[in-house]
């Protein structure tokens, strides 16, 4: 049964076109949206008079499994680098996580990502002594919420070779059943056997690797000093770049050559500016890297509207952005998924904002509002898949409440092993 929002102001996501409309809503994966004169009665109908309608937001790269990492204790002592900050405090929580955890970690990302009007999740997820059976949990989680979701396993040749295998194991199992990719943690935690591993299933899988290239600049050093070429060089010769949707996150060391292989292959760039600044890693440059470019938060949090405000504010420290140029950034990974052809992000996915604008919203000026103006506090319904998931402060489809308080006790249980 379709939805139908009464009396709606629709921006339509890609042409900024401004419509006054009622909209029907399909309902199901794939699902469009048409601009309707009548609603026909006892329709389910969300009134939307005043309100601004658009397509909701997807987080192009996070790490669900950090969830129950905030204000957790210190790490053994102030980490020195970004390796650093990975021994002492990443790969020390990864190894903790169980299948409990990992449920509730991904259980309040989902919850979180909806209440900020965020229905789509690309992540990246590691718990090495919990490899089997995550990526189901987390896929099984986000969907009870209404997130949809192209997951993956970070392979790693940093546990050893049990921890490798069983990570392997996972990624090939999920793939059987998803739509997913198959991730890399990076090149500095992955030897050519394992490469050339993840090169061959996504191959066979027909999707991409996701892989943390260049985050900082010892991952270049240490790919120089071992392989003899640059991380993008050894990806591109490994195969990786011209797979269908690979995912290279950061990128923000990545020199001239590389930036000319990055663009030039079908590889998808995601930027993720605050998790870049809280672990002081450089400001991302994109030039010369063509525009397949979106962004994401890195596990710092759920919230799509800050992300991006991050991003344009961060712009315009590294040679200027535009607000439809930050817009479009926030946007790209719609195409993204498409060219995929990943379900679950289509356009009946939808966000309800209140958003009572001082100033006149225009076709041409919307990216502004967007950069300068909107946040999650002006989400008030979330619609996925033509189905309303959050609505005035009510996360629909679970209890909100009762998750919060299992993923407390989960944190607890976490924070004592650490
Ligand atoms: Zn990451």
């Amino acid at each position: 049964m379709s939805l139908f929002l009464r009396d709606a102001t629709h921006i339509n996501w890609r042409t900024l076109a401004i419509t006054r409309s009622h909209i029907k809503v399909e309902s199901g994966p794939g699902g469009g949206i048409s601009f309707v004169d009548a609603i026909p009665a006892g329709a389910e109908v969300l009134d939307c008079a005043g309100q601004l309608v658009t397509r909701s937001f997807v987080n192009g790269h996070h790490h669900i499994y950090s969830a129950l990492a905030r204000g957790m204790p210190p790490p053994a002592r102030q980490p020195r680098s970004f390796n650093e900050i990975l021994e002492l405090i990443w790969w020390n929580l990864d190894k903790r996580l169980d299948h409990d955890m990992i449920r509730a970690s991904a259980l309040v990302s989902a919850i979180e990502a909806v209440r900020c009007g965020c229905t789509f999740i690309i992540d990246h997820h590691a718990s090495p002594n919990a490899a089997e059976g995550s990526l189901g949990i987390i896929a099984e989680a986000l969907e009870s919420v209404g997130v949809g979701h192209l997951l993956c396993y970070e392979l790693s040749d940093r546990d050893g070779p049990r921890s490798r295998e069983a990570g392997l194991a996972e990624s090939k199992h999920h793939l059987e059943h998803h739509r997913g990719l198959v991730g890399l943690h990076a090149s500095f935690t992955v030897s050519d056997e394992l490469l050339e591993q993840a090169v061959e299933i996504a191959r066979r899988h027909d999707t991409g690797v996701h892989i943390h290239v260049a985050e900082a600049e010892s991952d270049e050093e240490h790919c120089r000093r071992t392989y003899g070429c640059s991380v993008a060089e050894r990806l591109h010769r490994a195969g990786a770049l011209d797979l269908t949707g690979t995912l290279l996150a950061h990128a923000l060391h990545v020199d001239d050559a590389e930036r000319e292989l990055i663009r030039s292959s079908g590889a998808w760039v995601v930027h993720n500016t605050q998790s870049n600044q809280n672990n002081n890693v450089g400001s991302f440059d994109p030039g010369g890297l063509g525009d397949r470019i979106f962004i994401g938060t890195d596990g710092m949090h759920n919230d799509m509207a800050e992300a991006a405000r991050a991003m344009y504010l961060e712009g315009q420290t590294v040679g200027g952005l535009a607000p439809m140029q930050a817009y479009t950034r926030l946007r790209r990974v719609h195409d993204y998924l498409d060219s995929l052809r990943v379900t679950g992000d289509a356009e009946n996915n939808l966000v309800v904002l209140d958003y009572p604008s001082p100033t006149p919203i225009t076709e041409q000026n919307w990216p502004a509002h967007v950069v300068y103006g909107l946040s999650s506090r002006h989400v008030r319904a979330t619609i996925s898949s033509g189905r309303v998931v959050y609505r005035d402060g009510r996360v629909l489809q679970t209890d909100a409440e009762q998750i919060t308080a299992m993923a407390n006790e989960q944190a607890k249980r976490l924070w004592k092993l650490l």
